[in-house]
């Protein structure tokens, strides 16, 4: 019998991040300020974000080096193992071979730390006493908050409304590793009063609160904010997963033919798949690459690749990226985690090329196969994860019936052990599939700015 579970050891951990901006088939359309059209001044990124993490997303070296204080911290939990769900082959009477990085053991719960460690670290080295954030689901700020603590830098962390109210026990692990958590939007900040103004009775959304985040960080000059997704940055620092995952299939003799994750803003799919997508492009290796996302916010499946703002009050600069448009609404489904209106740069100029492929699930086949894998494998996951989940489940079927069965690789970018109000909602019957009509996702693309036009760049 072939190993369960493939692990390196901690000597065995990658000694740079990769940079996919070095091997993309076609230049990159900067970000750009809404008013001048030229790329923000060096003074307003390092007003928001320390330095280093500045030059590493403007950077478009190969391989960035991990410094060694983040590798030891990393040691807490990585380097992460590689599981093959043969039980869940097994059940399913699968001839293709599922395999899954567990991303869910990290202390905080989920991939956020990978990039929530190196953060903190860097505002530690300029100086920082305080790190504003928002959170979708909580887990970007629970793996921020306890990063911080480690640190020494206070943390103060929006959590989009619907979150707040539906998993209190992540607020509550947030302030056990000492941050203080606002619901969003709130009246702490001119940006929340004045969407709860408009809109007394939003859920919130990722949007709002990095408004919010971003005007409490610009109050206090010690502070500075950070992001969980989205920025190349954060892409890079979760590199770390893929080049894992491609040491742990040389030990086995094996590569993926499919490579599989869910889309919030992108950080977990390219981290484990741009490691990927290098050999792709600079070894011709035969490699699938796909993405899913929910069908309540199907950004890359029904949203246009354009200049948009990252936050709903348009304080942010312009993103080149797939977009629904910063004013989108996403429905209060359950993969907080995923209901952002954009996505990370370098993965939407891939979907745009045809590199990666984009798919949509509903939520409740991804909840079925949340719980069959549950039942199967013992591990309760994320509802983000389960989107990759079923797909992989998807595309190993479709193999097998076209008697080609394949090699698949998931991302379980986290545990779902906070998420029970969520399956309780799954297994009560109760759940719905929201999906956007035509008319409100051609309403919220009205909400993009005017900018360059980017879809022949
Ligand atoms: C945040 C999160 C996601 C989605 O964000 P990405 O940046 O797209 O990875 C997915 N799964 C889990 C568990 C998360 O915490």
């Amino acid at each position: 019998m072939k190993e369960k579970k493939i692990y390196l050891t901690e000597q065995e951990i990658p000694n740079s991040w990769y940079n996919m901006k070095a091997d993309l088939p076609k230049q990159l359309p900067p970000m750009i300020m809404a008013d001048t059209l030229q790329p923000p001044a060096i003074e307003m990124l390092e007003r928001l974000f320390a330095k280093p993490l500045i030059e590493q997303e403007l950077s478009t070296s190969r391989y960035i080096e991990i410094p060694e204080e983040v590798k030891k911290l990393y040691s807490m939990y990585r380097p992460s193992p590689l599981i093959r769900a043969n039980f869940l082959e097994e059940k399913l009477g699968l001839k293709s071979k599922l395999y899954f990085k567990n991303e869910g053991v990290s202390p905080s719960g989920s991939h956020k730390s990978n990039s929530a460690i190196p953060q903190a670290y860097y505002n530690k080295l300029i100086g920082t006493k305080r790190i504003t954030t928002e959170t979708g689901a909580g887990q970007w700020g629970s793996a921020l908050s306890m990063a911080c603590k480690v640190f020494d830098i206070e943390c103060v962390v929006y959590m989009v409304k619907v979150s707040y109210n539906q998993k209190p026990y992540r607020k509550i692990l947030m302030e056990t590793y000492g941050a203080t958590v606002y619901p969003s939007p709130s009246e702490h900040t001119s940006a929340g009063r004045a969407i709860l103004a408009k809109f007394p009775d939003t859920s919130g959304s990722l949007a709002m609160a990095i408004s919010e985040a971003i005007e409490d960080t610009l109050q206090d000059e010690h502070s500075r904010y950070a992001l969980g997704s989205v920025l190349s940055h954060v892409v890079l620092h979760q590199t770390i997963i893929g080049q894992e995952a491609k040491k742990q299939f040389e030990l086995i003799n094996e590569y993926p033919d499919i490579v599989v994750g869910c889309i919030g803003g992108g950080s977990s799919l390219t981290g484990m798949a741009f490691p990927f997508v290098q050999d792709k492009l600079t070894k011709g290796k035969d490699v699938r690459i796909v993405s899913v996302e929910p069908k309540a916010c199907p950004k890359f499946t029904r949203g246009i690749y354009a200049y948009d703002f990252g936050d709903a009050s348009n304080m942010t600069p312009l993103i080149p990226m797939y977009t629904l448009g910063n004013g989108f609404s996403p429905s209060s489904i359950h993969a907080g985690g995923l209901r952002y209106h954009g996505g990370n740069a370098e993965l939407s100029l891939l979907i745009k090329e045809g590199i990666v492929e984009a798919h949509a699930l509903g939520q409740k086949e991804v909840f079925a196969a949340a719980v069959l894998f549950a039942q199967t494998e013992g591990i309760i996951p994320a509802p983000e994860s389960a989107h990759a989940i079923a797909q992989a489940i998807v595309e190993a079927q479709n193999a097998d019936a076209e008697g080609k069965p394949k090699t698949i690789l998931f991302n379980l970018t986290g545990h779902g052990h906070f998420d029970m109000s969520a399956y309780d909602n799954y297994l009560s019957g109760e759940m719905q599939d929201i999906v956007p009509t035509d008319d409100e996702i051609n309403e919220s693309l009205k909400t993009i700015p005017k900018a360059p036009d980017i879809s022949k760049y």
